[in-house]
């Protein structure tokens, strides 16, 4: 619609008005926001580009600012061998290969990009699971130093970012090419026009009546795993829809991780349960604790908890879990371990019926075998005639003093976004492109089934730069 028809819309603000509509406007300040601000001024010098951040300077960011940030690929910043293959697998051929190809090929000239232009440092650290071959790829400072160099780059560029606003809907021209934004800044609302808009406002996390509506009915329950994704509620999908653009991505999956819920900090994960057993509420298994390395299941193992055990599951170890080497890395809460002399002391702890747990962990000691036990690989040691299973690291809980966590499911981000092509123009249904409108990051649907880890920092970045430079080339057709 027209804003010269909407007669609830006030007219644009004067000073825009007076120099024309902005030559490009991104909704959001995370990674993929800031890559295709920074990516597009540079590459079209004297322009004028704003952000919009809905939060404040103190809180921009959303999830970006809350993450480590680990990348998917060696220490050299080089994608490996399997990188593509494996996105294929996880998202069960389901992601779009021209996507995922485009992302392999450009994802070390944007570490290039990102080190030699915008001064991030990289380095390698050890990821949370003991079974991880090797360190992972990450900015120095994590997330929140990319926002903080991005940002910086930017406003030395000459491109500004406006926070305390939130952009409400899209505008379009009479041909239904995008012209402008809807904002609402102190309550009130205006209109920008603009060139070209990039949506890259993450995902629905954010929003409860959105994850109950598409997750499902108990997706209200899941919180998200670090106060950014609070910000995420999914306008930025709506409004892409609201003029035409089709939906990617799996709308009833996202990314959740296993998190300690007495923790009040960002991320406190539970990861340590490959060593130990996972138990309900009833103090019942219901999963296999061993099926894979914990870096391919740790996303399956939290839905599980949220799906199946109602957001109330414990994970028992033994005092043998202080033996692991390098154990205390997959166990990142703050809080200490509800501890007990005893399986019967143990559960009276947790509020589980004692003869319940030792039901349990009892059946789980006898389906045990004397073979050899390694955490650090897939050890084969699995139980016999146990159902669940434990496929891997079956070991006895039979030494004091015995361990538990209480584990929930928190969401990271949701799966469900819009359509794009690999140049991050938003599609139809048709797939047409809608003119004048672009999704960056978590706002493009790309992930099905599994997430393929330390991938989605490192797409928002790749698919900002490129699309930066690629609107700066081509002219706009509107204004
Ligand atoms: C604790 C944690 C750990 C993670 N670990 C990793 C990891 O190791 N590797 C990895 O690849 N990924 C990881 N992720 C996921 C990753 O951080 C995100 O998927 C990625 O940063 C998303 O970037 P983005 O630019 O799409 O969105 P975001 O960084 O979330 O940015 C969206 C921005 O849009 C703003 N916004 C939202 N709505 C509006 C609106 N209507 N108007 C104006 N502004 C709006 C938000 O305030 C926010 O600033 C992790 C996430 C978390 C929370």
């Amino acid at each position: 619609m027209s804003d010269v028809l909407d007669p609830d819309v006030p007219a644009p603000d004067a000073a825009a008005d007076a120099a024309g509509p902005l030559d490009l406007v991104v909704v959001g300040c995370g990674a993929g926001g800031l890559a295709t601000a920074v990516s597009f001024a540079e590459n079209a010098p004297g322009s004028r580009v704003l952000v919009l951040e809905r939060s404040s300077r103190y809180n921009r960011g959303g999830n970006t600012t809350w993450t480590g940030s680990f990348f998917r690929l060696t220490a050299e910043g080089r994608p490996a061998d399997d990188f593509e293959s494996r996105m294929h697998e996880l998202s069960e051929g389901q992601s779009d290969p021209s996507y995922i190809a485009a992302l392999c090929d450009q994802a070390e000239p944007t570490v290039r990009w990102l080190a030699d232009r915008h001064g991030v440092e990289f380095e390698t650290r050890p990821t949370y699971f003991v079974t991880a071959r090797g360190p992972r790829l990450m900015p120095a400072g994590g997330g929140a130093a990319l926002v903080d160099k991005l940002a910086k780059s930017l406003e030395r560029l000459g491109g500004s970012i406006a926070y305390g606003v939130r952009a409400t809907a899209l505008s379009t021209d009479s041909f239904g090419a995008v012209n402008g934004v809807h904002v609402e800044e102190g309550g009130k609302p205006r209109h920008l026009a603009a060139r070209r808009v990039v949506l890259a406002s993450g995902g629905f996390q954010g929003n409860r009546k959105l994850l109950e509506r598409y997750v499902g009915p108990t997706g209200g329950e899941l919180r998200p795993i670090a106060p950014g994704g609070k910000n995420n509620k999914g306008e930025g999908i709506e409004m892409a829809v609201a003029v035409g653009a089709a939906r990617s991505g799996q709308y009833d999956r996202f990314h959740g991780e296993p998190v300690d819920p007495r923790s009040h900090q960002a991320e406190a994960l539970v990861m340590a349960y490959p060593y130990g057993i996972l138990v309900n509420a009833d103090g019942r298994r219901f999963l296999d604790e061993g099926s894979d390395t914990p870096d391919n299941t740790f996303e399956e193992v939290a839905y599980r908890i949220w799906r199946e055990a109602r957001q109330s599951a414990y994970l028992i170890c033994d005092a043998k879990l202080l033996e692991i080497e390098g154990h205390e890395r997959s166990l990142l809460t703050d809080k200490d371990p509800i501890t007990a002399p005893s399986i019967d002391e143990l559960a009276r702890k947790l509020d589980i019926a004692p003869d319940e747990l030792n039901w349990t962990v009892d059946r789980f000691n006898d389906a045990c075998r004397p073979t050899p036990y390694d955490p650090t690989r897939l050890d084969g040691k699995h139980t016999v005639g146990l159902v669940p299973p434990k496929s891997n690291w079956a070991r006895e809980l039979d030494t004091a003093p015995y361990m538990a966590w209480p584990v929930h499911c928190a969401i990271t981000f949701t799966f469900g976004g819009v359509r794009t092509d690999a140049r991050s123009r938003v599609l139809t249904e048709g797939g047409e492109p809608i003119e004048g409108l672009y999704a960056i990051g978590e706002t493009a649907g790309l992930y099905y089934s599994r997430y393929p880890g330390a991938t989605s920092v490192l797409r928002a970045l790749t698919f900002g730069r490129l699309a930066g430079a690629d609107i700066a080339r081509v002219p706009a057709a509107t204004g």
